[in-house]
């Protein structure tokens, strides 16, 4: 049985600075609730909605990244539903059926998942405002005694992005919205770091089922068990002699399983129409060159430049290159210190670590490149070593101290590489006693510890050093 799933994201404009229509803050995030409103983002009556330049820009922009078409003509539409979330009963949006009126259509992405390369087709993109932020003290509505709503929210702008159905698997729809949040985060569109910057709904079927939509999906995690949970239940219907009902079900995120939304919502009953009060804009042609003209190197462009001008391999560049900030850091870097293999594997393997322990915050860094590439060149020097760096690279990165001064400050010189690869030599001899007594029996075995001492040091230590002092250390050696 083929699984077909076709996914629609939500990426909030977090670059832009106001919302959608109006002129109110877009920072939502670090505001007292209800602050950041105005009559129209309340949804009071007499009020006029102004489209938001930036975001227009930021629209076609990703459509030209995505080779999409882009229309010649932008037109907005009322979508009618009613719920707290949603002040005026409608939300300012484009039309989503049929080939009308949205910022582009077709267009594609591609993947690289199992091995090989899978070209997922964009359905189209459209512009919409974010509803409300409705919060359940409780976390869960139906435990919480009251519900509060924050419309600093409301009318936040998105960019909706709607692709065909040609995922098959949990694994290529996580690789599918990761490609486009690294795109999205290239073109200065969603920092993905931030809560709640993208939401996904996923439609999902079995050959010869109907198609269920999976609303409401906040993170990468969530996804990939959103998927899963409901192969399994729609499989479990089928595989029974049931029938899978089309129908909207809710991510539960808390209990892991998708709900049944007690109202079928389909398409036809939000009644659109089009917004009386935003006129059609007509896109030209000169306009979209311009915005050609400023985009900036696509992802996959730097990827492949990466590997070109700095030797670096495909996994490096990749990773490099996953966020804007990291790409240009390590840049930064190279262009002070000319060693990008070295700045390569401190950035992937303890750099990254660090910000990821931190929700991927780029923004907490103090660290300067020059300070980076000064941590680097004291390594290489061997004025220290490579556990002193690993020990002072927090406060180098998040507190942006100087690596000399902490280091005299210390007196972390006096420790040698020498004496550092002696105390894992140690280390291994005592945990590997067994290979010692074979090393004593067959000498050629003493490459299992020394391999165990090269894998402590990351591959970064001399192997034939590292053997003199495992041998001198067993006795081996006079
Ligand atoms: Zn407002």
């Amino acid at each position: 049985m083929s699984v077909i799933i076709g996914l629609e994201i939500h990426l909030q404009v977090t670059s832009s600075k106001t919302k959608l229509f109006c002129s109110c803050s877009a920072d939502y995030r670090n505001s007292p609730p209800n602050r950041n409103v105005c009559p129209i983002c309340l949804g009071l009556p007499g009020v006029l909605p102004k489209p938001n330049r930036y975001v227009i820009e930021k629209a076609v922009q990703l459509a030209l990244a995505l080779g999409s078409k882009i229309s010649d003509r932008l037109v907005f539409m009322r979508k009618h539903y009613f719920y707290p979330d949603l002040p005026k009963g409608y939300q300012i949006s484009q039309y989503t059926m049929g080939r009308y009126s949205a910022v582009a259509y077709g267009g594609s992405l591609e993947i690289f998942v199992k091995g090989r390369r899978k070209i997922v087709r964009i359905r189209r993109i459209n512009i919409e405002e974010d509803p409300a932020k409705i919060i359940y003290p409780e976390k869960d509505p139906w435990k919480s005694p009251y519900t509060l709503i924050d419309y600093n929210r409301s009318g936040i702008p998105l960019l909706e992005i709607a692709t065909e159905p040609d995922l098959s698997d949990a694994e290529e729809a996580v690789s599918f919205v990761e490609k486009l949040l690294e795109l999205a985060d290239h073109l200065n569109i969603t920092d993905p770091s931030l809560e709640g910057s993208f939401r996904i709904d996923a439609n999902i079927s079995i050959e010869g089922g109907e198609r269920v939509e999976v609303k409401n999906i906040g993170s990468l995690k969530d996804l990939e068990k959103a998927i899963n949970y409901e192969i399994i239940r729609q499989k479990r219907i089928l595989e029974t002699g049931g029938k899978v009902v089309r129908e909207t079900r809710h991510w539960d995120d808390i209990r892991g399983v998708t709900v049944s939304a007690r109202h079928k919502e389909f398409e036809e009953e939000y009644k659109y129409m089009p917004e009386p009060d935003i006129p059609p804009l007509e896109i030209d042609h000169s306009y979209i060159e311009k915005i050609r003209s400023l985009m900036p190197e696509l992802p996959w462009v730097m990827r492949e430049r990466f590997i070109k001008q700095y030797g670096l391999t495909d996994y490096e560049a990749g990773v490099l290159v996953s966020r804007k900030w990291l790409a240009k850091y390590f840049e930064d870097i190279a262009r002070i210190y000319n060693k990008p293999d070295k700045i390569a594997d401190l950035l992937i393997n303890d750099f990254l670590g660090k910000i990821n322990e931190r929700g991927g915050r780029f923004d907490l860094v103090r660290a300067r490149p020059e300070q980076i590439a000064e941590l680097l060149d004291l390594l290489d020097k061997k004025v220290i070593s490579i556990k002193i760096l690993k020990e002072i690279l927090d406060k180098i990165v998040f507190d942006g101290e100087d690596p000399k001064k902490i280091i005299s400050e210390k007196g972390l010189t006096v420790i040698s590489e020498d004496e550092y690869l002696e105390e894992l030599a140690e280390k291994v001899i005592r945990e590997n006693p067994k290979a010692v007594e074979d090393v004593k029996k067959n000498p050629k075995a003493i490459n299992y510890l020394v391999g165990q001492v090269m894998k402590l040091t990351r591959g970064r230590a001399d192997p034939e050093k590292i053997n003199v002092i495992i041998r001198r250390k067993l006795g081996l050696l006079r």
